[in-house]
């Protein structure tokens, strides 16, 4: 594949269908000018017609092509080094090219007929003529546009009641010339701006912030840096400076964060920053619109925008000159895409970094081993803010032992003592129970049945504020039940403990503090999340309940205590990357308390006080932990010292589901040299909407003989029986 075409070439198109290769079409004579790399055409596939994408030219070969039959959009959606990024992320997930596209590309772009619509504005000019007109309101609105130099019809109305006819009247005398533009929509009007302090840089910022531009200023070449700061060590102000830089450099940036509507101060904190300096901002969020994201995608690619914050899918924003990549807060699963095509943002921002020269910068308190490894072993820079910013101390860890603990209520003495010091001492709380809903399940006290969904192999959560029987997976809801559906007894209570539950107890405990809880429940709504965050900066609540979503990225200077409430689940979940989650969300949680000007203090409730995660998380001593954990890892071949490949089978009948795995192992067995079969066996949710589910994992020392197994599945792919799907998860994070 070549990136310019000569004459008589084809193109050679990623088709939006399951084929695992581009295909290659011809491109007639009333197209040659318009057919372009980015393109996004119409082309035929067996019988239909489909949307393809144009990813290169081709030499045609004696076969003869079929034609492309039009080209949809006027101008090319990415360039050529953006198509060859997508290409090689197709390769590395396994994942056909065609579907890879249209998850980069802004939605509603894969569908013939959606196309998303496109604004127009008036831009006026006025002409040489430097006569007077002679209406007053036609004076007015000359001049206006004569001292602006030019001005759209949007921003004329705003200034006038109803310019139009004035200005019809004043071009057809000949004061303006007018020109067709399209409009683009603000894509952050509704991001809040913050006020950005000025700050001077500590000598550990500084030294990061000399070796990041070290690496922006040197000859063209991808360096990667770890930026391995303790919570509140002022991170985002080394993002800032390198960012900075590289505009100075002429290049852009783009800023990956975890998700964009749970980090509003970070995106705040930017985007006041950008103002100042007057940059092109572009952020890329889940609230905006199908239109809006074209808006902003067609700016991107044209280069007018100069840095692009976004969540995971950002990594594919079409960027003409990316010199730097920001990935905040590195750790946070949000990057990995759990459905579809199962891509890693963290890991791609890399590819992309190698392939477009560019810098990239992780940050986090709590990198992910994977990361850490990369560092120790050299192939990243390894810079270090050991210490929180204005000589702020870390808060003090201390793990409660649950087993000394009876009772009904879910605080044990010394968190409901800490908490009534600090609501005295007139300072905010955050309480961190990751599970949401009231309970985890209704159980019946005669037969001992709990209530399951009937789609999945779980039980369903019981919201009290919703009278509702829940499933967290496929959504299903029903109205609590009168009675037991196995023996129609009537003794269904709620088991175990939700954040309803907490917000509950914590309002008839303490029934003058302002409690307020945050979890996907009281956050669905639009600017939800935000008002949450606003409530606790201006000090209206005291108590703050949630899900893991409170340990994100927060800095509330006046949180002095955080309360665990139960780390064992977590810790108990079968997967060997438990402990480095459980470590890293309790760090970060921890990492919210004492961030302002008194000091913070972390209460962890346990049943496993002798947990090694959980004394390293009381010490924050992360490279303690690390050592450990990576010698265990080590031990067993697990990542980063081995590879992962996780085949899920699914379908709606489960002897063929059964079948088909056993099939693909067998068959895989046989050519696998170097690779390690585990399974087929049932998935840990074994059932899910209604799917039956099994796995099998493949485990390498190497790399290189596990992509020889994928490639090879590409090929047992379309010989997989009717109703059954195979999903490819290379370097899996949940296996479930
Ligand atoms: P992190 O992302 O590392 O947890 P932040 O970037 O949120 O930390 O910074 C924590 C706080 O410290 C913020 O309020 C920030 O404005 C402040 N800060 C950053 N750098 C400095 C500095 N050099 N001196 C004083 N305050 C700083
Ligand atoms: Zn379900």
């Amino acid at each position: 594949m070549t990136s310019t075409r000569q004459q008589a070439q084809a193109a050679e198109i990623a088709v939006v269908a399951p084929l695992d290769k581009t295909l290659s079409y011809a491109i007639p004579e009333a197209l040659v000018a318009k057919v372009l790399i980015g393109s996004r055409v119409r082309v035929p596939l067996g019988r239909r017609q489909v949307v393809g994408y144009v990813m290169g030219w081709i030499e045609p070969g004696d076969m003869p092509l079929k034609n492309i039959l039009e080209v949809i959009d006027p101008h090319p959606l990415f360039h050529a080094h953006h198509s060859a990024f997508y290409l090689r992320a197709a390769r590395y997930y396994a994942h056909p090219p065609g579907p890879v596209v249209k998850t980069a590309l802004p939605a509603g772009l894969s569908d013939l007929d959606s196309k998303p619509t496109v604004l127009h504005d008036k831009l006026y000019q006025a002409t040489t003529c430097e006569e007077q007109p002679q209406g007053v309101r036609q004076r007015e609105v000359l001049s206006f546009i004569r001292s602006a130099k030019q001005a759209t019809l949007s921003q004329l109305r705003q200034e006038f009641p109803t310019p139009h006819a004035v200005l019809q009247r004043l071009e057809v005398l000949g004061f303006l010339q007018v020109e067709e533009i399209e409009r683009c929509r603000d894509p952050f009007a509704e991001v809040a701006v913050d006020d950005h302090q000025p700050v001077v840089l500590n000598p550990a910022q500084q030294h990061a912030v000399n070796q990041v531009e070290e690496a922006l200023n040197g000859p063209a070449s991808f360096r990667s840096f770890l930026l391995h700061g303790v919570t509140g060590s002022g991170k985002t102000e080394v993002y800032l400076r390198a960012i900075a830089r590289t505009l100075e450099l002429g290049r852009q940036a783009l800023v990956l964060v975890p998700e964009i509507a749970l980090t509003p101060q970070l995106v705040a904190r930017f985007r006041s920053w950008f103002q100042e300096h007057d940059v092109r901002l572009a952020v890329l969020h889940s609230g905006l619109s199908d239109g809006e994201r074209y808006d902003a995608w067609r700016q991107v690619v044209r280069g007018d925008i100069a840095v692009v914050i976004g969540a995971r899918s950002a990594v594919f924003a079409p960027l003409p000159d990316l010199g730097l990549i920001v990935v905040d807060e590195e750790h946070d699963g949000s990057y990995k895409q759990s459905e579809g095509f199962r891509y890693n943002a963290r890991d791609l921002a890399q590819m992309r970094g190698q392939m477009d020269d560019a810098v990239v910068l992780m940050g986090s308190a709590t990198p992910v081993l994977t990361t850490y490894q990369r560092a120790l072993d050299g192939h990243l820079t390894h810079l270090e803010l050991p210490e929180r910013t204005a000589a702020r101390l870390l808060p003090k860890v201390e793990l409660v032992d649950l087993s000394q603990h009876d009772g009904e209520s879910l605080l044990s003495e010394p968190l409901q003592t800490a908490l009534v010091e600090t609501l005295q001492a007139g300072e905010q709380a955050l309480l961190l129970l990751n599970r949401r809903g009231y309970a985890p399940f209704l159980l019946c006290h005669d037969c001992g049945a709990s209530m399951r969904c009937p789609n999945c192999d779980i039980t369903l959560t019981y919201s009290q504020v919703q009278s509702s029987l829940r499933c967290h997976y496929c959504d299903f809801r029903q109205p609590p039940p009168d009675s037991c559906d196995r023996c129609s007894g009537v003794r269904l209570l709620p088991e175990g403990m939700g954040t309803e539950r907490l917000e509950e107890e914590i309002r008839q405990n303490f029934p003058d503090a302002h409690v307020a809880r945050m979890d996907r429940d009281t956050t669905s709504r639009k600017g939800a999340h935000h008002r949450l965050v606003r409530q606790m900066m201006a000090g209206e609540i005291d108590v703050l309940i949630g899900t893991q979503m409170i340990a994100k990225g927060h800095d509330f200077p006046a949180v002095t205590l955080v309360g665990v409430l139960n780390a064992d689940t977590a810790l108990n979940l079968p997967d060997f990357r438990s402990a480095e989650r459980v470590f890293s969300l309790l760090s970060q949680v921890a990492g919210r308390a004492g961030r302002g000007d008194r000091p913070g203090r972390v209460l962890i409730q346990t049943y496993a006080v002798d947990n090694y995660a959980l004394d390293f998380v009381a010490r924050h001593d992360y490279q303690g932990f690390a050592a450990l954990e990576l010698s265990q890892r080590q031990a067993l071949d697990y990542p980063p010292f081995g590879y992962l490949v996780n085949l899920v089978l699914s379908g709606n009948d489960e002897t063929r589901v059964c079948n088909a795995a056993e099939q693909i192992s067998t068959r895989l067995t046989s050519g696998a040299a170097g690779v390690e079969i585990l399974g087929p066996a049932p998935c840990l949710l074994p059932r899910l909407r209604n799917k039956y589910r099994m796995q099998i994992l493949l485990k390498a020392k190497q790399r290189e003989p596990l992509r020889r197994q994928i490639e090879y599945l590409g090929l047992l792919r379309s010989h997989l029986p009717a109703g059954v799907v195979l999903a490819v998860d290379v370097d899996p994070v949940d296996m479930f």
